[in-house]
């Protein structure tokens, strides 16, 4: 079935929690899992950890001395559990309903930042592409199914032609932090001129940033001026 139809009976059907399968209401996640989420809160305005509540500053201890850091990541959630199962799911099941609820939260999450929202808020919004061949495979590309929702509910310009992977990478999940690197230097090139425009790259997990930051780099050398990662969830 085409990912319209299953869209389109999505849409039409009533919406039962993704998390425990409850009926959510209007909901693809019900409340009482929705506040049982590991959610990342008080966040570094740099690199998106959490702080401890009460912590004085607004940046970590690593952010507070300058770190060369570029690009200022933003995660929803911790990786694990129920996340980690969702997110498979959304990605080697087609679960195309999976990645919609993934999009909800983090678009939920980045309203919840208000303060720094609307004073960071970007044009426009990059996925993470897929190599054709692989989306070919696939069908689909989790991240644009996930950046989506986010775009449509902070009202913000998704650009899926923005940007395109130019190599079939190894799948990045063995690799170590630094061969991942290597793996994904010139893996991405922006396609279009981004001259002025404020990014924000949005890809399902965070854990050693090396994808998204290799898209944020092919975005920077494409005139983007300022450039954020947006996950829903990295490991902490
Ligand atoms: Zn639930
Ligand atoms: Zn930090």
């Amino acid at each position: 079935m085409s990912n319209q139809v299953d869209r389109l009976l999505a849409s039409l059907l009533p919406r039962s929690c993704v998390f425990c399968g409850q009926d959510g209401g209007e909901q693809a996640c019900c409340e009482g899992c929705r506040s049982d989420l590991p959610w990342l809160t008080n966040p570094c305005r740099s690199c998106g950890i959490p702080l401890s509540s009460g912590y004085p500053h607004d940046y970590c201890g690593n952010c507070r001395v300058p770190t060369g850091r570029q690009y200022r990541m933003l995660s929803a959630l911790a990786y694990e559990y129920p996340l980690d199962r969702i997110i498979a799911g959304a990605k080697f099941r087609q679960r195309l309903d999976f990645s919609a609820v993934l999009g909800e939260l983090l678009a939920m999450y980045l309203c919840s930042q208000g303060r720094w929202m609307s004073v960071d808020l970007p044009d426009a919004i990059v996925p993470v592409p897929l190599h054709r061949r692989r989306w070919a495979a696939r069908g689909f590309n989790q991240a644009a199914e996930i950046a989506a929702p986010v775009a449509r509910q902070l009202g913000l310009s998704l650009r899926l032609d923005a940007c395109h992977r130019v190599r079939h990478t190894s799948e990045q999940t063995t690799l170590s932090g630094s061969a991942r690197r290597r793996n994904l230097v010139g893996a991405f090139a922006a396609s279009v001129d981004l001259a002025g425009l404020r990014i924000a790259v949005v890809d399902d997990v965070l854990t050693t940033g090396a994808t998204a930051l290799a898209v944020a780099t092919a975005l920077k050398a494409a005139g983007a001026r300022d450039t954020q990662i947006w996950t829903v969830a990295r490991t902490v």
